[in-house]
């Protein structure tokens, strides 16, 4: 067990975990970790709430992954749920941070409707202190299913994909500004890396503007899919879609793809995408800065999706501004951040940093 809170629902029985948890440099002070367990359904995974607790509720989307063993799940976890608290924070929500992980058993012997059931009960026990919805792994029929043993669940009533790329969109519009003076992305070529859920909605918003289009997808299957809708799209290699030369790289699909070694492939003149925690470190993100790429924050631009789960939440209450509207001043953030790292020649990972905990230092 570990955090401030102590709570959770299966400990492991190692004395050491307290210890092994804090000592992981994403570990970031967390408040707590839940580590989630049932041996007749092989249900195992972790879930991680980053700053407020269970005062108020904590969002953050469930993912279900194979992982190398239990602590790259657990660091998942923590990385995933510490971009949340950021993300919470930049987007105006006054939610906490957090995020689950589901280790998919390595030998397939599990149902995955019986292990997303068990884990539903679990998530109803935690009373509406942690809200989730799906992210890799996980499907809207997933939710569907869960949603009879729980009531804590959202992306049931709005789309957060759909919210996610729009998000995406009006970055790139903003980042055509930037990089062009234009107002509008024709003409300009995108590298795609995934198109799932959200590379998939990406695609489409970018096609009937876009010069080129380069996508890279490992699932062969979806890869097919996306070529017969979208005929006009260069398939390349998925080992090679951050290198290719085009106005701007998207990634959308793993975490780290910015590291020491990719920094230096990269030809895109900016990165807007909806992976979460794209940047191997914050250094990366300054040499991005020094190579003169425009790399706009993960947890800024990608936050569509939490917009619109959290307007499901909140029953979007009549009055409010409107969910596009919500989405669409994402783009006003990204030019804030954008004209700001100009003005004081910090990289933009930098200034969005800042802003979040100045909010939570208030
Ligand atoms: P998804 O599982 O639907 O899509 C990911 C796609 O990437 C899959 O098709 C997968 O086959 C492909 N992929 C995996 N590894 C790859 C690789 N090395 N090269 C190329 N393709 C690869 O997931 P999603 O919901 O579309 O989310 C994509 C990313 O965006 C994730 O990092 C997720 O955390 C993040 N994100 C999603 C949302 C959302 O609304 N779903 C919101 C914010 C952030």
């Amino acid at each position: 067990m570990c955090g401030k809170t102590h709570f959770c629902l299966v400990m492991k029985k190692n004395n050491d975990w307290n210890g092994i948890c804090e000592s992981l440099p994403e570990f970031d002070q967390h408040n707590s970790v839940i580590y989630v367990y049932d041996k007749k359904t092989s249900l195992r995974g972790y879930i991680a709430f980053h700053r407020k607790g269970f005062k108020i509720p904590s969002f953050g989307a469930t993912r279900f992954l194979k992982y190398k063993d239990d602590i790259d799940a657990l660091k998942d976890a923590l990385r995933l749920s510490k971009l949340m608290s950021y993300k919470n924070a930049l987007a105006g929500l006054p939610y906490g941070g957090a995020k689950a992980v589901l280790i998919e058993p390595a030998n397939g012997k599990y149902k995955k409707s019986v292990l997303l059931d068990e884990y539903a009960k679990h998530l109803e026990r935690l009373k509406g202190a942690f809200i989730t919805g799906t992210d890799m792994g996980l499907d809207l029929e997933d939710l569907k299913l869960m949603k009879q043993k729980t009531k804590n669940l959202v992306g049931l009533v709005n789309n957060p994909e759909k919210a996610t790329a729009q998000g995406l969109f009006y970055s790139l519009l903003v980042v055509a500004k930037h990089l062009y003076s234009k107002k509008t992305l024709k003409d300009l070529s995108f590298a795609i890396q995934g198109v799932g859920k959200v590379g998939e909605e990406l695609l489409s918003l970018v096609y009937p503007f876009a010069s080129k289009i380069y996508v890279s997808e490992i699932n062969i299957k979806t890869l097919k899919k996306v070529k017969a809708k979208y005929p006009n799209i260069v398939t390349v290699d998925f080992k090679r879609i951050h290198s290719q030369k085009v106005d701007i790289f998207c990634p959308c699909a793993i975490p780290n793809i910015l590291n020491s070694k990719t920094v230096n492939q990269i030809k895109a003149k900016a990165i807007v995408g909806s992976a979460n925690n794209q940047l191997r470190s914050t250094e990366t993100g300054d040499t991005l800065h020094k190579f003169g790429i425009l790399y706009c924050p993960d947890y800024v631009v990608n936050a569509g999706g939490l917009i619109a789960v959290a307007d499901e939440y909140q029953n979007r209450k009549p009055g409010g501004l409107k969910l596009e509207e919500k989405v669409k001043s994402i783009g006003d953030r990204l030019d804030k951040i954008l004209t700001l790292s100009k003005k004081k020649n910090k990289a933009p990972i930098h200034i969005a940093n800042e802003m979040a905990q100045k909010i939570f230092a208030n």
